[in-house]
C-alpha cells in the first residue's frame, strides 16, 4: 500500500515549489501512484482506465514488464553518455528503428525530446538547403523551444519567441476549415504562401498527420501529397512529426505519413517510442545527415544505453503482441461506437481519428460548432469519478482526446464509451 504523502499535501507542495505554468486535470487532481498496462492506480488503490497515456508516455503500456527488465537491466551494467565510447544498445535501436521507416531513411539521430527531435530536424532542412522559410500548419504543436514554438502555431502555446522565417499555412482541417475535406485546395495555400511570402525556395515543411495537440485532427485526404511535390519543387525538404501519430498508433500503418502515401525526407519521434522513459529520435537519408558533419554535434544524453534499451523492447512488443493490428481493430470498434453516441447527443459535433487516436469535439451548437468548453470539462471530470481518464485538446479546449496504450482491448472500449453516454444522459 501508498504511504507516501495526500493529494493535498503535494498540491501544496507543486504550488509552492514548481513552476507555477504547471496545470493538472480536474477540479481536484487525481494523485497517481502506479500503473500497470491500460490502467493507473490512486493512493488508494483505485484503479482507472487510462485512455490518455498512450500518447504522453506509453505506448505499450505503464511498466510493460519486457520494456522494464531492458531497463533495469541495462541500468545495472551500464548508464552512461552515448557519444564518448562504443556500446551495442544504441547501435542495436538505431539499426531496429531504421528497419520500421521506407526508402533510405536509415540514419538515425537521438534526442531527449520530441522538441529537441524538431529543433534538430528543421536545423538540418536549413543546413541541406541553404534555405531559412520553413512552412508549418496552422494548428500545429511541435514543441516549446524557440524554433519550434515558431513552428507551433496555436497561440496558447506561444510566448513571444521571435519566429524567424517561419509561415503558417492554412490548416486542411476537415471539420472547422474553409474547403472542408478538399486536400488539393488547401495544398494551393502552400504554393501561395512560397510564391508571395518567400524568394521562391524554402527550407522545408512540417507537420503532423493527425495533430494531437491542436484536437486529433487528421489531415484532410490527399493533402500532403501534392504539397510534398510543390516543396520538393520550391527546393525544400519535408518533414514528418510522428511524435505522436507514429508507432502503429493510427493501426493502418506504422506511421502517421503512410495514411497519405508520402515519404518524408525526415521523421521525427519521441513520447511513446520510449514508453516513458526520455527518448526522441530523428531519421534521415545518409546524404542529408551528411550536412552535419560540417561541424561538431554532440547530444549528452540522446541514445544513452538505458533509453535506447527501452526503445528496442518498445518495437519487439508492438511486434510480438501485434499492437499495431490491435490499435486497428479496438480502435475501428471504439470509433464505431463513438459514431454511434454522437447520433444520440447532439453535444458531439465531431467523431474522428485513426486506430487509437481518435478525437470527440463537443459544441453546444452543431450548425454554429460553438465549442462546448465547460461541458468538455464537467464530461471529463463524470468520467473520472467513474474511472476512465481521458486527454483533452484543441484549440477551444472542447475536444477528448481518447489515445490510450495500444493494449487497449474492446472491453476498454465499451467501459469508456458506456461511461461517456451515462455522463452525457444525466446532463
Ligand atoms: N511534436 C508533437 C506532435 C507533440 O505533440 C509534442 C508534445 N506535445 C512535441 C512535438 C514536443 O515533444 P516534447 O514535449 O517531448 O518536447
Amino acid at each position: 500500500p501508498y504511504t507516501g504523502p495526500s493529494a493535498d499535501e503535494i498540491l501544496s507542495k507543486r504550488k509552492q515549489y514548481l513552476s507555477p505554468s504547471l496545470f493538472h486535470f480536474y477540479n481536484k487532481p487525481l494523485n497517481i501512484v502506479d500503473g500497470r498496462m491500460q490502467y493507473l492506480f490512486d493512493e488508494s488503490g483505485r484503479r482507472y482506465l487510462d485512455a490518455f497515456g498512450g500518447i504522453a508516455t506509453v505506448c505499450c503500456g505503464h511498466c510493460h514488464p519486457d520494456v522494464v527488465e531492458a531497463i533495469v537491466n541495462q541500468t545495472k551494467r551500464l548508464q552512461h553518455s552515448t557519444v564518448l565510447y562504443l556500446n551495442h544498445a544504441i547501435a542495436d535501436f538505431a539499426e531496429t528503428l531504421a528497419s520500421k521507416l521506407p526508402g533510405n531513411l536509415n540514419v538515425v539521430f537521438f534526442t531527449n525530446s520530441g522538441t529537441e527531435a524538431n529543433e534538430l530536424a528543421m536545423m538540418i532542412a536549413r543546413l541541406y538547403t541553404g534555405c531559412h522559410d520553413i512552412i508549418s500548419l496552422r494548428n500545429a504543436y511541435h514543441g516549446n523551444a524557440a524554433g519550434t514554438m515558431g513552428a507551433t502555431a496555436q497561440s496558447n502555446w506561444k510566448f513571444n519567441v521571435i519566429q524567424s522565417g517561419v509561415h503558417h499555412a492554412l490548416n486542411p482541417d476537415p471539420y472547422r476549415g474553409v474547403f472542408g475535406s478538399d486536400g488539393e485546395k488547401y495544398a494551393k495555400d502552400v504554393q501561395d504562401l512560397i510564391q508571395f511570402g518567400t524568394s521562391g525556395n524554402v527550407a522545408g515543411f512540417i507537420s503532423e498527420a493527425i495533430q494531437g495537440v491542436g484536437g486529433i485532427i487528421e489531415l484532410a485526404p490527399g493533402y500532403l501529397p501534392p504539397v510534398y511535390k510543390i516543396i520538393k519543387e520550391a527546393g525544400g525538404l519535408c518533414i514528418a512529426d510522428e511524435v505522436q501519430s507514429g508507432f502503429a498508433r493510427t493501426g493502418s500503418h506504422f506511421w502517421g505519413f503512410e495514411t497519405q502515401g508520402v515519404v518524408p525526407d525526415i521523421v521525427t519521434m519521441a513520447k511513446g517510442i520510449g514508453n516513458g522513459i526520455p527518448l526522441g529520435a530523428v531519421v534521415t537519408t545518409p546524404e542529408i545527415a551528411e550536412v552535419l558533419t560540417r561541424r561538431s554535434y554532440f547530444n549528452t544524453f540522446g541514445g544513452n544505453p538505458v533509453c535506447t534499451a527501452a526503445g528496442l523492447a518498445v518495437l519487439n512488443v508492438i511486434e510480438r503482441e501485434k499492437l499495431q493490428d490491435n490499435a486497428f481493430v479496438v480502435g475501428s470498434y471504439l470509433k464505431e461506437r463513438l459514431t454511434a453516441l454522437k447520433d444520440k447527443y447532439d453535444l458531439i459535433g465531431d467523431v474522428r481519428g485513426r486506430g487509437l487516436m481518435l478525437g470527440v469535439e463537443l459544441v453546444t451548437d452543431r450548425n454554429l460548432k460553438t465549442p462546448a468548453k465547460l461541458e468538455t470539462l464537467h464530461v471529463m471530470d463524470q468520467m473520472k469519478d467513474i474511472g476512465v481518464l481521458v486527454g483533452k485538446g484543441g484549440y477551444y479546449g472542447n475536444v477528448f482526446r481518447i489515445t490510450p496504450p495500444l493494449c487497449f482491448t474492446k472491453g476498454d472500449a465499451d467501459f469508456l464509451v458506456d461511461a461517456m453516454d451515462h455522463t452525457m444522459s444525466k446532463m
